[in-house]
């Protein structure tokens, strides 16, 4: 579904008139080149693979609430430094995007209205290196997933794979810097990054780690080089521009085996999640688990939520159960998708000691892969959980007509009761706002992110009230009881920086003395985060 909305009047950064924004631009063009710079008067939801620059594709408030006045495409760091000294000369907010999906979390739009967004990907990418040797990569902002797999396999490197995430078309730089995961072995994108060069917010560069050495050959090898590693500044910051970031590459195992389980009931989640802890923190898990509720199963089929139930409030789960049974692996609570990687051998003995851990539920079921069809979804998670990118699971975005999304992502212990305790705050608040939900819980190693997704209609401005207000019921009811998110749309950035408040918002006021020190005119996406510059401090923005 696409929605176009024709704009002639362009969204101002607010404290800048007209005449100074329009010389301001003018002056931009000249030093970029007049192709570079484009005034945003249309706004085009687009989809997946053609995802809008110009604001939240996905919007769950007004489609121009997070909107940019101008995008603006550098094709270097020193165009890059350019912009930044630009920004600052006129106070211009300015807000870096590598490929700008993001979906789910705010797309590619700024979190102040108006702000110039930078769209790094258009121009900026370049795969910088590929070390076959080393098992290393070195890449601009503008590579995607897809384009990283398919150079290594342009270059014949067969023994190196890519840990992808569950779609592939966003930015391998843009993902790790948001933290988000993926599933093979390497899941951990921001642990799995190596050196990075960053323009700051006055325009100085800087590079990390063995960067920081001129004539090092080490920048991808060690990330921690001397002194403070600065790294974590740049990460879900608004510290900085990454221009360039190395990664480690996986080895290909040699072999691999993708394995399903069902378990019947939802209380199984509890004695699962306890079965699971320890056999992912030994590694017999050996990637990113994927624990999903059979609602998104249904969802993934890709069929709107009419075409199971036609009445108001939530899908009742008996409908949900009546549509699982008509899936290849038949009715259940909760899917466990995982992989088994190296020669039969390795694999076999991690792959018996799951088994046997795993049937100790009762009612367990391990499906037979030869039993699935080539379009059954677990092909898909075999593809992603051996580095090849997809794009296929956003098929639940289908369920309302015009759909969006947005995510609830609380961190918690691996541990049965804090599973069912988050389970149950999702489900309380889906029931009173009158939303269906579509959980996974994705287990890192000794620690999982419950990922609530939130599908609503982008039309349906009472169904976005009832997403937004859900989702900030959901963060209150968890943090009270100790839980907070790994990550957030935009509209709740505030709400959760506020959630990390120990010692009296100590941490808080510590990114703030850095971002008003690295950052004085606070020209760099401000708000991000959570983290405002002094000039906006107070002044209303939170929300
Ligand atoms: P993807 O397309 O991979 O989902 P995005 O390009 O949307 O990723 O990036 C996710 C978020 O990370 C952005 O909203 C932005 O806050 C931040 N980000 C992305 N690229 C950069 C960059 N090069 N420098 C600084 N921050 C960035």
């Amino acid at each position: 579904t696409k929605s176009e909305n024709n704009r002639t009047k362009v969204a101002l950064p607010q404290g800048i008139n007209q005449i100074t924004f329009r010389t301001a631009i003018a002056e931009l063009r000249d030093r970029l080149g007049e192709e570079h710079v484009e005034f945003v008067t249309k706004l085009d939801d687009g989809w997946y693979m053609e995802n809008p620059n110009t604001h939240d594709g996905m919007h769950v408030s007004d489609e121009d609430d997070f909107v940019a006045s101008v995008v603006v495409y550098p094709g270097s760091t020193e165009e890059v430094q350019k912009i930044v000294q630009w920004a600052n000369s006129y106070r211009i907010p300015i807000s870096p995007i590598s490929i700008g999906r993001n979906y789910g979390y705010g797309g590619a739009a700024p979190r102040v209205r108006g702000a110039v967004v930078l769209d790094l990907g258009r121009r900026m990418n370049r795969i910088l290196d590929i070390n076959p040797d080393d098992c290393t990569c070195l890449v601009e902002p503008g590579v995607t997933y897809f384009a990283l797999y398919e150079e290594i396999q342009a270059r014949g490197f067969q023994h190196l794979w890519v840990d992808v995430p569950d779609i592939g078309g966003g930015s391998v730089l843009g993902n790790a810097l948001d933290r988000g995961v993926g599933y093979t072995p390497y899941g951990d994108h921001w642990m799995m990054h190596c050196g990075m060069e960053v323009v700051l917010p006055t325009g100085e560069v800087i590079r990390t780690g063995m960067g920081a050495l001129p004539g090092n050959n080490s920048w991808q090898l060690f990330p921690y080089g001397f002194g403070p590693t600065a790294d974590g500044l740049f990460s879900q910051s608004n510290m900085g521009v990454v221009t360039k970031m190395g990664f480690g590459l996986m080895p290909n195992p040699g072999d691999h085996e993708s394995y399903l389980y069902t378990f019947q009931k939802e209380e199984d989640l509890s004695q699962l999640i306890d079965i699971i802890r320890p056999l992912r923190i030994a590694m017999i898990l050996e990637n990113v688990a994927q624990l999903r509720h059979i609602s998104m199963q249904v969802g993934l089929e890709g069929k709107p939520r009419s075409f199971y139930y036609k009445g108001k409030g939530r899908v009742p789960d008996s409908f949900i159960h009546e549509a699982a049974q008509k899936l290849a692996h038949g009715d259940c609570s909760w899917l466990y998708y995982g992989m088994a990687y190296g020669p039969k051998e390795i694999r076999q003995y991690k792959l018996d000691i799951i088994h046997k851990e795993f049937m100790k539920i009762p009612g367990a079921r391990r499906i037979d892969p030869s039993t699935l069809s080539a379009d059954n979804y677990f092909w898909v998670r075999d593809r992603i959980a051996s580095g090849v990118p997809d794009i296929e699971e956003l098929r639940w975005v289908n369920w309302h007509p015009n759909g969006g999304h947005v995510a609830f992502s609380p961190v918690s212990p691996v541990r049965g009761n804090d599973a069912t305790a988050l389970w149950d705050i999702a489900q309380k608040r889906c029931e009173e706002y009158n939303l269906d939900l579509f959980p996974t819980f994705v287990v890192g190693l000794r620690e999982m992110h419950l990922i609530v997704e939130i599908v609503f209609n982008r039309d349906d401005p009472v169904m976005r009230d009832n997403a937004r207000a859900c989702l900030r019921g959901m963060v209150d009811d968890a943090a009270k009881r100790g839980y907070g998110e790994y990550r957030t749309h935009l509209a709740f950035m505030d709400q959760i920086a506020g959630t990390y408040n120990w010692n009296d918002g100590a941490l808080l006021k510590f990114n703030e003395k850095i971002k008003d020190c690295l950052d004085p005119n606070g020209i760099m996406a401000p708000g991000k985060s959570g983290i405002w510059p002094a000039r906006y401090r107070g002044r209303g923005w939170e929300m």
